[in-house]
C-alpha cells in the first residue's frame, strides 16, 4: 500500500458563500419534489459542497486537503460533508444554500431528522472503501451518526471531537483514536475553538507534505496523529488570533469603492460575427410590482389580481433590456399560470412585451434527471403556439457533479442529438420562430466541438449553456476556442452570464447576446450589494423588516416573549426617521441611531435561535445615508420614491430596487457598446474611465 486511502468527514457550517433570503430551510428538505423546485429557484446559487461552506473549520480543512492533493495527487484524499440539510454528501455535489444545522436542534429532533436522512447507513457505506478516516464533527453531528457502525480491523478512524461529544464514539472494529478538544486546547494551539478541528487537520497536512510516510504511520498507529500536530510548528501566515475575524473587518473590505477594471482584450483577431452587436436579455420570473402600492401604509391595492401587477418595462419609458428570456419551467409553474398564458394569446401578450422573447426549457430545473423531461415535438409546438421569437433546443447541463467523465459525454451527446432533431423537425414542419441550438461542454475543446457541430446542423443562432457559475477566466478560453468556428452570420448567446467588466472581451470573442437576472435579484438576495450605481459603486439597502414578518420574531411574539407594541413602535420610528432624513428634517446621526435601534432589537431576537454572527450594519448604513445615491439617480423609480427605493422591506420596494439595478446595468452596458470596442487598446483604456463619466 503506497498511501492509505483517506477520507475526511466534516460538519457543514452555517457560513456559506451565498446567503440568499430565500435559501432552503428544513421544511424544503422534507419533500424531494418540492426541494427540486426550490433548488431550481436558487439555480444561480448552486455550487459544489466543497466550495459552498465558508466557516472557519471548513476553510482550514480544505486548505489542508489542497496541500495533500498538491503533494500526493488529486486522489490522495476525499472529502464528505455531513450536511444537516442534504445528509452525507460528496465534496463535488451541487447544492443550494440552506439554513439548517444540527447545532440548534433538540436531541430528539437530531435523532428523528438523522433517521429520515438515513445517516447511519449512508455513513457506514461511505467509509467502506477507505483505510484512514478523519472525522471532524460537532456534538450533534456525531450524535446523528448513531455509532457504532460496521468497520474493519484494516481501517483506522481518527476523531477530532469536543470533550463532551466523545461519549457518542463507541467501540469499533477499526483502530480508533480520539483527540478530545477543549477551550484549553484552543489556547494551547493558539487557535479559536470555532474552526480548531480544521486548523489541526491542516497542521497535520503540512506535516505530511514534509514527510509523506506519516499517513501510513498514523494509519498503523493513530496516536501518532497527536504527536505530529504537537510537533508541527505553527505556520505564521495562518490566523493566529484566538477569535474569528470580526465582522467589522469583513465589512470594511466590502465597503471600499469597487472600480471594475475591464478585462484586456486578448491578442487574437475579433470573431467573424463581431459586427452583429450585442444584446442583453433578462430572464423572467414573475418580476412584477403593484402599481398602486401604498408605501406609507405598506398596503397592496385591495382586490388586485397579481397577474395585473406591472413589469419593469411597463414602468420605464423604454425597456432596460433588449429582450426577455422565458423558461418553460416558469410558464408551467402552475396549471393556472399556463392557462393564463394561453388565454392571453401567447407569451407577448402575457408579459405585455412587444420586443424579442426567447424561450428555453430551464435546464437547471432538471439538472439531476438522467435525461431531460421533455421531447422535441412538444417543445417545438410550445414555442410556436405561444409565439416565441426564439426557441432553444432541449439541453442537459454538464456542471459540477454532472461533469464527471462518463456522465459528461452522455449529456453532451443528448444535447447535440436534441439540437439536431430540433432543427430537422423545425424545417420539416415549417415553424416560424428562429431555432437556437445549444452547445454544452466541459472544457474549451468540447465546447468548440459542440459549437462546430451545431453550426454544421444549420443553426445561425447558437447558445452556450453551463457557464452561469463559471469564472470569467474559465469562460474566456472557451470563447477563444469557439471563436474561429463562428461565421459572420452566426449569433452566439451566453446563458446566465452578465459581467460588465468582461463585456468588451466577450464581444470581441463572438458573444452577441447574453442573459442574467443578477442585477435585478441582487437587490434582495445580496448581503451587501443591494443598490447599484452608474459609477459601479454598490450599497447595502437599509433593512427595516415588518415586525410580524420574520419567522423567528413571529414565534417569539406567539410565545409572548416579545412585546409587539415595542417592536412596532421602533419599526415605525425607523421608517419615519428615514423619510424625515430624506427631506432634510432629521440629521444623519439621529437617523442612523434610530434605524440601528430597530435592527438591534430584531437581531437580538434572531440571535436567540441562531448562533450565526451578524455583520455590523453601521458602516454600511452610514455610507448610504451620507451619499444619498437615490438622489443622483435619474431613473423614474428613484425620482418618484426617493429613499423608499433603498429600504429593504417587502416585494414592492425590493423588486423596484431591482428594476433600478437593471436600469443601471443596461445604461452601463449600452455606454460600453457605444464606445467602439474593436479599435485597440487606446479605446480600452478609455473604457476603464467610462464609469466615471456616465
Ligand atoms: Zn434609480
Amino acid at each position: 500500500m503506497p498511501h492509505p486511502s483517506v477520507l475526511v468527514v466534516t460538519s457543514c457550517t452555517g457560513e456559506k458563500c451565498a446567503k440568499p433570503e430565500n435559501q432552503l430551510t428544513l421544511a424544503d428538505f422534507k419533500d424531494p419534489e418540492h426541494l427540486q423546485r426550490r433548488e431550481a429557484e436558487l439555480a444561480e446559487f448552486l455550487c459544489t459542497a466543497g466550495k459552498m461552506y465558508t466557516g472557519m473549520q471548513h476553510l482550514r480543512l480544505m486548505e489542508g486537503v489542497q496541500l495533500l492533493r498538491q503533494a500526493l495527487g488529486q486522489d490522495a484524499v476525499d472529502v464528505a460533508i455531513l450536511s444537516a440539510g442534504y445528509g452525507l454528501i460528496e465534496e463535488n455535489w451541487a447544492i443550494a444554500p440552506y439554513e439548517v444545522t444540527f447545532n440548534n436542534m433538540r436531541v430528539n429532533e437530531v435523532d428523528d431528522w438523522a433517521r429520515s436522512l438515513d445517516l447511519h447507513s449512508t455513513f457506514e457505506k461511505a467509509i467502506t472503501p477507505y483505510n484512514l478516516i478523519f472525522l471532524l464533527l460537532g456534538e450533534n453531528y456525531l450524535r446523528s451518526l448513531t455509532l457504532p457502525v460496521e468497520t474493519r480491523p484494516d481501517q483506522t478512524l481518527v476523531f477530532l471531537a469536543s470533550n463532551s461529544s466523545t461519549r457518542f464514539i463507541r467501540t469499533l472494529a477499526a483502530k480508533t483514536f480520539i483527540l478530545p478538544l477543549s477551550n484549553t486546547d484552543a489556547k494551547r494551539y493558539r487557535y479559536g475553538l470555532v474552526g480548531l478541528k480544521g486548523f489541526l487537520f491542516k497542521r497535520f497536512a503540512e506535516a505530511v507534505c514534509k514527510d509523506a510516510e506519516l499517513l501510513k504511520t498514523v494509519y498503523e498507529e493513530p496516536t501518532v496523529f497527536q504527536k505530529v500536530i504537537d510537533q508541527q510548528e505553527t505556520q505564521l501566515e495562518l490566523t493566529l488570533g484566538l477569535s474569528i475575524p470580526s465582522a467589522k473587518k469583513a465589512s470594511k473590505q466590502v465597503i471600499k469603492p469597487q472600480t471594475e477594471d475591464y478585462l484586456a482584450i486578448p491578442p487574437c483577431p475579433p470573431a467573424p460575427n463581431v459586427h452583429l452587436g450585442m444584446q442583453y436579455y433578462i430572464p423572467e420570473w414573475d418580476d412584477r410590482v403593484d402599481p398602486n402600492y401604498g408605501f406609507l401604509t405598506d398596503t397592496l391595492t385591495p382586490g388586485r389580481d397579481p397577474y395585473n401587477d406591472i413589469y419593469a418595462h411597463e414602468i420605464y419609458p423604454s425597456p432596460n433590456y433588449d429582450g426577455i428570456l422565458v423558461s418553460k419551467v416558469v410558464v408551467d409553474e402552475s396549471k393556472t399560470k399556463r392557462a393564463r398564458v394561453e388565454a392571453a394569446g401567447g407569451i407577448h401578450n402575457f408579459i405585455r412585451f412587444p420586443g424579442q422573447i426567447m424561450g428555453d426549457c430551464g435546464a437547471f430545473g432538471y439538472i439531476k434527471e438522467e435525461v431531460p423531461p421533455y421531447n422535441t415535438d412538444e417543445i417545438l409546438e410550445y414555442y410556436e403556439n405561444l409565439g416565441f421569437n426564439y426557441g432553444v433546443s432541449i439541453d442537459h447541463l454538464i456542471v459540477g457533479p454532472f461533469a464527471q467523465p462518463g456522465e459528461r459525454e452522455k449529456r453532451y451527446e443528448i444535447t447535440l442529438k436534441n439540437a439536431e432533431d430540433f432543427i430537422k423537425k423545425h424545417r420539416e414542419l415549417g415553424y416560424t420562430f428562429t431555432p437556437m441550438g445549444v452547445a454544452q461542454g466541459w472544457n474549451p475543446e468540447s465546447y468548440a466541438n459542440a459549437v462546430k457541430e451545431v453550426i454544421g446542423m444549420g443553426y445561425d443562432y447558437v447558445a452556450l449553456g453551463g457557464l452561469a457559475r463559471a469564472q470569467t477566466k474559465e469562460i474566456v478560453p472557451i470563447l477563444k476556442a469557439i471563436s474561429p468556428h463562428l461565421k459572420p452570420n452566426v449569433r452566439l448567446h451566453l446563458f446566465g452570464v452578465a459581467r460588465i467588466e468582461a463585456i468588451p472581451v466577450f464581444r470581441h470573442l463572438g458573444v452577441t447576446s447574453f442573459d442574467s437576472a443578477s442585477p435585478l435579484r441582487q437587490a434582495w438576495l445580496s448581503g451587501t450589494k443591494n443598490y447599484h450605481t452608474l459609477s459601479s459603486k454598490t450599497f447595502m439597502a437599509i433593512r427595516v423588516p415588518p415586525t410580524e414578518r420574520g419567522l423567528k420574531i413571529k414565534r417569539a411574539l406567539e410565545s409572548g416573549s416579545v412585546d409587539l407594541e415595542t417592536f412596532k413602535r421602533y419599526e415605525q420610528e425607523a421608517l419615519d426617521a428615514l423619510r424625515q432624513f430624506d427631506v432634510g428634517t432629521l440629521d444623519l446621526e439621529t437617523t442612523l441611531k434610530t434605524v440601528l435601534t430597530y435592527s438591534k432589537l430584531i437581531e437580538e431576537q434572531e440571535n436567540k435561535t441562531d448562533s450565526k454572527k451578524s455583520i455590523d450594519l453601521e458602516p454600511f448604513y452610514l455610507e448610504i445615508l451620507k451619499e444619498k445615491p437615490w438622489n443622483s439617480c435619474k431613473c423614474l423609480i428613484c425620482q418618484e420614491l426617493g429613499i423608499e427605493t433603498v429600504i429593504f422591506r417587502n416585494n414592492d420596494r425590493n423588486r423596484r430596487r431591482g428594476f433600478h439595478n437593471t436600469y443601471v446595468f443596461y445604461k452601463r452596458f449600452k455606454a460600453l457598446l457605444e464606445e467602439n470596442l474593436d479599435q485597440g487598446s487606446e479605446q480600452l483604456s478609455r473604457l476603464k474611465h467610462l464609469s466615471g463619466v456616465l
